[in-house]
């Protein structure tokens, strides 16, 4: 296929931007686009690695000028397909942090990932709403929405946006905020993409003087006991308690420390913020369920949030693949149906088995992170280089068809990385909604320049 410019076009766009500007037969191209994910190796027509502000606004409009679809990539943990043609913008440049602890706001560069924001609000007990892994992108989870270990206690990540800018499909710098573009700002908080690049979020800081939280470690034999404790003590926990419980099946491979290789464990994991007078009480009778392998719970410094999950860190050369379903409603029979697969005596091939506890009674605002109305959420994660329909076949579908009269009918959008793009907006927004976010995305992103959902 012809590229749509030219060497000199592109030497111009160079002269304009202060990041790199590289075309296809450059050999720092390949580091430029790597992400997350090794196994994925990228080779648009053109990556931009944008330094600036004005670098965005530049190399969307050099985009429209020379008609190329624009993808975005910040850390790549939410890229899962090859982007073989057209614009890459990285943002990993756009480093630019300020925390103020007068207003309990930090305003933040596209490129930042959430450690970096929670270690410089730490000293102020202060804290973002992020997920459970710091290495993930700010921008990127926030889009989604984001859902973390503080989700029953503060929410969304996105409820906690104050400020969005982001240059347009068309190649506008705009502000979107509760007053200035508010229809934007609304989509802004959950819609996930095809709106713009976002250069730049002010998000609201939370105050956390204290958190008491981590994991706890069971092996296979006490998984099933475990389980029903973890299900009850869920169901009438305060609404400031967030946990999870995961099945993980350690894969034979060197990454994994020699004593796991192959083993089946049961992680739970804890999140107990402002309590830390009772929060041992609270979490006593899942210490008490059984002997744990390892009690890594206690008071834990706000810097230190991602050892709740203990998600991977390091860029990964395995193909993962997840798929993940809110439950409107949960019950011992759901439990019982999730041990029978997933529990030690299940067969399964799948890696990690997940059970979320999300659901509260708090007031939520009006964004487009939509599946709100869920109580647990239920995702399973499988290591596989081609057999991803074997590894659903066999494994996933059975239970889903089952685990169908418990589904809510959305489904957080982050947790649907690998569904079909033309299948996602069904899975994640009500009709309403969906019919909303198409809107603003044909008034922000003309002709949909801006990779994403339409
Ligand atoms: C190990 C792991 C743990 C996770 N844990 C959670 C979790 O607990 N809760 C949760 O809600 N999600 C979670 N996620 C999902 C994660 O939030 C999404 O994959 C998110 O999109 C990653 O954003 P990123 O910027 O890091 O990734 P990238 O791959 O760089 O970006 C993903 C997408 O975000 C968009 N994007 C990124 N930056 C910009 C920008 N500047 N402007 C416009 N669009 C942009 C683009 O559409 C891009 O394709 C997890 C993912 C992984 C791999």
């Amino acid at each position: 296929m012809t590229i749509p410019f030219t060497h000199q076009d592109a030497a111009n766009l160079a002269d304009r931007v202060t990041g790199p500007v590289l075309l296809a037969d450059d050999p720092r191209l390949a580091d430029e686009a790597r992400g997350q994910f090794l196994f994925l190796s990228h080779s648009p027509d053109i990556a931009v690695g944008a330094a600036t502000e004005s670098d965005v606004v530049e190399a969307v409009r050099f985009a429209i000028a020379h008609d190329l679809p624009v993808h975005v990539q910040s850390t790549g943990h939410g890229t899962h397909d090859h982007i073989d043609r057209g614009m890459l913008i990285t943002t990993r440049r756009l480093d630019h942090l300020h925390v103020d602890p007068a207003s309990r706001t930090a305003t933040v560069g596209a490129g930042l990932r959430w450690r970096t924001v929670a270690d410089a609000a730490a000293p102020y007990d202060l804290a973002p709403i992020t997920g459970s892994a710091p290495a993930v992108g700010v921008v990127g989870f926030l889009l989604g929405g984001g859902l973390g270990p503080l989700a029953r206690s503060h929410g969304f990540g996105s409820d906690w946006v104050r400020s969005v800018r982001l240059v347009t499909g068309a190649g506008e710098l705009v502000t979107a905020s509760d007053t200035e573009n508010s229809e934007l700002f609304w989509a802004l908080r959950g819609g996930k993409s095809g709106f713009g690049v976002v250069t730049q979020v002010t998000i609201e800081l939370a105050e956390i003087p204290s958190l008491y939280a981590g994991s706890l470690t069971f092996s296979a034999e006490h998984i099933a006991d475990v389980l029903r404790a973890w299900s009850r003590w869920s169901r009438d926990v305060p609404d400031t308690v967030t946990s999870s419980v995961a099945v993980i099946r350690f894969p034979d491979v060197e990454q994994i420390p020699a004593s796991m290789r192959g083993a089946t464990v049961l992680s739970v994991r804890v999140a107990v913020p402002n309590a830390a007078e009772d929060a041992e009480a609270i979490v006593a009778p899942l210490r008490e369920a059984a002997p744990a392998m390892a009690d890594d719970i206690g008071p834990m410094p706000l810097t230190e949030t991602g050892r709740i999950h203990n998600d991977p860190e390091d860029p990964s050369p395995m193909h993962a693949w997840s798929s993940a379903h809110l439950l409107r409603t949960f019950d011992d029979a759901f439990l019982e149906s999730f041990i029978g697969s997933f529990g030690a005596d299940g067969e399964t091939p799948l890696t990690v088995v997940e059970l979320r506890h999300i659901g509260t009674e708090r007031p939520v605002p009006d964004t487009a992170a939509d599946g709100r109305d869920g109580t647990y959420l239920f995702s399973a994660l499988g290591i596989s280089p081609t057999a991803q329909d074997e590894l659903y076949d066999s494994s996933l579908a059975p239970f889903l068809a089952e685990a169908e009269q418990w589904a809510a009918p959305q489904t957080p959008v982050n947790f649907l990385a690998d569904v079909p793009i033309d299948e996602v907006t069904a899975r994640a927004w009500s009709a309403e909604n969906a019919e909303r976010l198409r809107a603003i995305r044909a008034q922000t992103n003309p002709n949909g320049r801006i990779v994403g959902l339409r």
